[in-house]
């Protein structure tokens, strides 16, 4: 994914609370990579499942499991 989303500043992501360089926005919020990465190979079955779905709140965990995401979109 190299796309636009790199350029932005520092930022504090969702997941892991931790400034990351880079990760993808949705809805002004930071994932950084490897939390994304994280969130699409775990299986909705598994318990760090539910702390995603926790930790994103609003926004679908679909959107990153289709890693279509569109800049500033929100459902
Ligand atoms: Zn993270």
């Amino acid at each position: 994914m190299e796309t636009a989303l790199n350029q932005f500043d520092f930022d504090t992501c969702i997941i892991c609370e931790e400034r990351k360089p880079s990760g993808i926005r949705i809805c002004n919020q930071l994932i950084c990579d490897s939390c994304q990465r994280e969130m699409v190979k775990t299986g909705v079955d598994q318990d760090k499942y539910q702390f995603f779905i926790k930790k994103l709140g609003k926004i679908s965990i679909k959107i990153i499991q289709d890693e279509e995401v569109h800049e500033g979109k929100c459902s």
